[in-house]
Formats: C-alpha cells, structure tokens, sequence
C-alpha cells in the first residue's frame, strides 16, 4: 500500500515515514502542499496523511483540489491541538479522518489500516485467500495454518495479491504500489519478490500471465 506523507515540519515527517515503513508501508513524503496538489495528480497513492499547515499551498487547499477532481482516496488530516476549528473544516472539506498531534504512531497506523479496508471495501481485518492467510495489523502470514517468514517487500506483494485475488495485476500496477521514489529495485526485483514466494507458499500460488502479468487465484 503506497502513502504519501506531506507534512512540513522535518522531525515529525522523518519519524513518521520510518515508523509507517516499518508497519510495512511505502511511504513517499513530500513538505509543502503545491508539490503534493502535482504528485496526487500523477501517482496511483492508496491515501494521503497531510498535514493542514503547508507551505505553499495548505492542506485544505490540497484537499479542496483532489475531490475537485473527482477523486476518492482517503484522506487522513493532521491537526494541532486545540483546532476543532481546522479538524471540523477538514472533514467538511472530504477528510476521512484526523488524529491531533502529537500523532502515536500504532494510532496512525491502525486508522490508515481501517481507513484502507474500508475504500477497499473490505470488512474483515484479515486477508483469507484459499489457504492463505495475512493479518496486516500484526504483519503475519500464514499457509494452511503454517506461519511463513516473509520480507517486508514479498509480505507487501502478497498483500497486493491478496486483496486483488482473481484480477490480474499488471507488472507496473504492482511497481506503482510496491516502491517509493526513494526505492531503486533492480530491472529483476519483482521476478525474484514472486520466485521467493513460490518458493515458500507453494508454485501454483501465483500465475503469470506472460506478457501481461500476476495474479492470486482465488
Ligand atoms: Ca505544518
């Protein structure tokens, strides 16, 4: 699931972004408002945390413009504290949801989580395909009631199949969402992400469809 972050205040962004990677998250972070407005406009983000005080262009007004343009992706709004004012704005203005700073990050994490079932449509917490089995909040995964040891990469791919078990996702869909613009896989990253996972899940888990790409049948 890819994030992006926009938040101008550097210590608060730097401590978010490593502690959602390690919830197993691809963050991208951006610090003023006017360069988010263009990556939203141009990059398949699954949601946007962002911070109300920008530079440039603030956080309403980046929010006013992604529903402007029709588009639904959950938005989570940081606020400070003692700003009902803002926080009620917010969520007038197509916020899904807000958390007060200073922000805890399991808190965040838990509603980006809920947030991200919620747009996918989903009402279990846990990911059941087949024998499968992937707890998001807890990063576990299991096959046929065996815990698998997965890494951060192929637990995310897995979690991509899973949650769109039976459609075929093409090789730059799974790209757009696996690697941030810090990441530089290799040309063969995501060839050796699906071998690993044959390997430990079983062979048939994942099928290619040359030329076209993967999927997860359900
Ligand atoms: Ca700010």
């Amino acid at each position: 699931m890819r994030i992006l972050l926009v938040e101008d205040d550097p210590q608060l962004g730097d401590g978010l972004c490593v502690g959602l990677r390690q919830s197993g998250f691809t963050v991208d972070w951006l610090t003023d408002g006017h360069s988010a407005d263009l990556a939203l406009q141009t990059e398949p983000f699954d949601l946007v945390v962002l911070d109300l005080g920008l530079p440039r262009l603030d956080g309403i007004q980046v929010l006013t413009r992604v529903r402007a343009r029709g588009n639904s992706l959950p938005v989570l709004i940081l606020t400070a504290r003692d700003s009902t004012g803002d926080t009620i704005l917010g969520l007038d203005s197509g916020a899904d949801d807000y958390l007060v700073k200073p922000v805890h990050l399991d808190e965040l994490s838990a509603r980006i989580r809920a947030l991200l079932r919620r747009s996918a449509g989903r009402i279990s917490p846990i990911l059941e395909v087949g024998g499968l089995r992937l707890d998001p909040a807890a990063q576990q995964v299991t096959s046929h009631g065996q815990a698998i040891e997965l890494q951060a990469k192929e637990f995310a791919l897995l979690q991509l199949l899973m949650e769109n078990a039976g459609r075929v996702l093409t090789r730059s869909q799974i790209e757009q969402a696996l690697y941030g613009w810090s990441d530089e896989p290799d040309s063969n990253a995501l060839e050796v992400h699906i071998h690993h996972l044959r390997k430990k899940l079983g062979r048939d888990t994942i099928r290619t469809l040359r030329g076209v790409g993967y999927t997860l049948p359900k």
